[in-house]
């Protein structure tokens, strides 16, 4: 077998109003992979972006990295991811480029599970059949206020999740704050009120189940290690990425400052190297990588084999379309550190209206792993088509 293209498909839709600590999202977007063989089959992945425009992503899968593909034997994956890293390691180590390369991982792995007949994670050996989730949300939007974050979580306990993921850190006002360098101010909050988010879902939560906050980044160490003694008694379990990764005394300090809440991160981070630095730099209690952004299934495993290492748990960050989460979901569940995968539970079109049937969950929010061969799922191509953009 021989790879014969190697494609770029762009896919955009409209998205409610709704913003992090760094940024507003309007529309939601995706890019998929597609790897063409001289056989009927092809394998599907996504690179996840962070909102970098398609179109540069396009020219870098279809100008830079397609060259070391075609004509190659889409089964032999290592040598492949081998040649896109080294090939382009002065600009493509980390960044746009290493979110290609592990979308192009994904469709080798994907085309791999069609080639055997299985679903991915059994060629990688299975570890569970189900992948705890926790329900993803809590984000800023115009005029919501704690009565509706409240009811938004009483949604996903009602659903049966039992964990709780919101946004924190829309703060220009606090100094050293990275929202006031971002192109919106719209509907920040000051501390007092973030603060006051957080009570109100752990209000909501009761006294069960973990909830956890985001801040992307926005603030510096030392607002975060004054708020300590504040998230602590507002009754947080989990931060997500406060500050910039590249800060390793400031993430020690916050691990020292709040030794009852843990540490998750860190989804902008890529590749096995940069993660065994930070965790045997001691900065984080759950690792958290991207499937699509951190170097495909090939690198992901080796950054949770670290992990296994240094006996932290892995938590798969997970934000964007339906590939993605398949994607997640089989590597999590040949994982044996895997603690949960993120659920988003925004309106998605892309992640919940492009399947021909949905994702299966228990009753208690645990992801059945989907068992169709590669990736687990069937594409509707239809509904893609209704979102193409190219
Ligand atoms: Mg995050």
């Amino acid at each position: 077998m021989k790879i014969t293209q190697v494609k770029a498909l762009g896919l955009r839709c409209q998205s409610p109003v709704m913003s992090d600590a760094m940024s507003v999202c309007k529309a939601r977007q995706a890019l998929w992979i597609k790897i063409e063989t001289d056989t009927d089959l092809y394998g599907l992945g996504e690179a996840f972006t962070f909102g970098s425009p398609l179109v540069v992503a396009r020219h870098i899968v279809e100008d830079q990295l397609a060259p070391a593909l075609i004509g190659e034997d889409p089964r032999h994956i290592e040598q492949l991811w081998q040649r896109m890293f080294w090939r382009n390691v002065p600009n493509g180590r980390t960044g746009l480029v290493m979110g290609c390369i592990s979308g192009i991982d994904i469709a080798l792995w994907d085309l791999a599970g069609k080639m055997n007949g299985v679903p991915v994670c059994q060629l990688m050996g299975i570890h569970s059949n189900k992948v705890p989730a926790y329900a993803s949300g809590g984000f800023y939007a115009p005029g919501k206020d704690l009565d509706a974050l409240k009811k938004e979580i009483e949604g996903y306990l009602e659903k049966g999740y039992s964990d709780v993921k919101i946004k924190i850190g829309r703060t220009p006002d606090l100094p050293g704050c990275a929202v006031g360098y971002t192109a919106s101010r719209e509907f920040s909050v000051t501390y007092e009120e973030d603060l006051d988010r957080i009570r109100t879902a752990r209000k909501t939560m009761g006294k069960t189940g973990r909830l956890a906050a985001d801040i992307n980044a926005a603030w510096p160490a030392k607002a975060v290690v004054q708020a300590a003694g504040d998230f602590s008694e507002a009754g947080l379990n989990i931060l997500e990425e406060p500050i910039l990764f590249e800060d390793v005394k400031g993430l020690q300090a916050i691990r020292a400052a709040m030794p009852g809440i843990s540490v998750m991160g860190y989804e902008t981070t890529q590749g096995v190297r940069n993660f065994a630095r930070l965790i045997s730099e001691d900065t984080m209690d759950i690792v958290q990588p991207d499937i699509g952004w951190g170097g495909g299934f090939s690198e992901v495993r080796r950054i949770a084999s670290v992990a296994e290492g240094f006996s932290k748990p892995v938590s798969l960050h997970s934000f964007g379309s339906c590939v993605h989460f398949a994607a997640s979901l089989q590597l999590a569940a040949s994982l044996p550190n895997t603690e949960a995968i993120e659920s988003e539970e925004n309106p998605n079109v892309l992640k919940t209206g492009l399947l021909s049937a949905p994702f299966e969950h228990d009753e208690r929010m645990n992801y059945l792993v989907p068992q169709e061969p590669g990736l687990g799922i069937r594409i509707d191509w239809d509904k893609v088509a209704r979102v193409r953009i190219f």
